[in-house]
């Protein structure tokens, strides 16, 4: 383990009843997910029920994923820890410790500057030094340090953003939910081999929007418009 973590009870139990139960196997990933202390993750009040089973919010209208979701994600991009992944929505960065944990090095981006900042702090204080964090619009993925093994995109798009298909490694995986924000996406495991995708819809899932930065610009002009001439 690369952070140092005293026993945690209440992880274990979440891996017994919520994460085992519904069939993800793969013991480095069942491990990390006993080990990483989620409730430094959240704030508050939300401490007290951080290992529920659950997404909980963790301000600026976005949550943490649901334990067994970040499960099932992890375990679809088989890591073995020589991988270079892509993480885009940092949030609260848990699902970053988890990644951070099983792969080589992590790239995160994250739209909401103080939700990238935070993350930051926690993770570099739990002891990790193999993150890269950016503040910016995921969906144009970072370019600068592609290509990456594995890409996992943690807010909901309407279709696979091209520059995340483009950045992926050959014989790289992507999870990435995929749907309308304000209904049921399908969570979508995409392989590259060569100049061709594979994709697999596996599960119904419900994440937050992939907020895209043009149109989260063209809001703010609509809200900045002089109210009258
Ligand atoms: N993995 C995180 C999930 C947070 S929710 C966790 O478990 O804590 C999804 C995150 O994606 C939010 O923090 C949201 O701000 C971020 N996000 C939304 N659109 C984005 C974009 N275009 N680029 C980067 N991050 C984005």
């Amino acid at each position: 383990m690369k952070g140092k973590f005293l026993k945690n009870e209440r992880a274990h139990m979440m891996v017994k009843s919520q994460i085992l139960t519904r069939g993800v196997t793969d013991p480095r990933v069942l491990e990390v997910m006993r080990a990483v202390p989620r409730h430094l993750f959240v704030s508050g009040k939300n401490r007290d029920v951080a290992y529920g089973d659950y997404p909980i919010s963790i301000g600026h209208d976005q949550t943490i994923s649901q334990p067994y979701i970040v499960s099932y994600m992890t375990q679809a991009l088989a890591l073995r820890g020589t991988e270079k992944v892509l993480e885009i929505g940092t949030g609260s960065g848990y699902q970053t410790a988890i990644l951070a944990e099983l792969a080589r090095q992590v790239y995160t981006v994250e739209i909401v500057e103080p939700l990238s900042v935070y993350a930051r702090r926690l993770l570099e204080a739990l002891g990790y030094d193999n993150i890269a964090f950016r503040c910016g619009d995921g969906s144009e993925g970072w370019d600068e340090f592609a290509p990456y093994d594995c890409i996992m995109v943690t807010a909901a798009a309407p279709s696979i953003p091209v520059a995340l298909k483009r950045q992926l490694a050959d014989n790289g995986i992507m999870v990435i939910p995929v749907g309308d924000y304000r209904q049921y996406q399908e969570l979508t495991v995409v392989r590259r081999l060569g100049n061709k995708y594979q994709i697999e819809e596996k599960l119904g899932c419900r994440f937050v929007p992939l907020v895209q930065a043009e149109k989260a610009k063209e809001g703010e002009r609509w809200k900045n418009r002089p109210s009258s001439r």
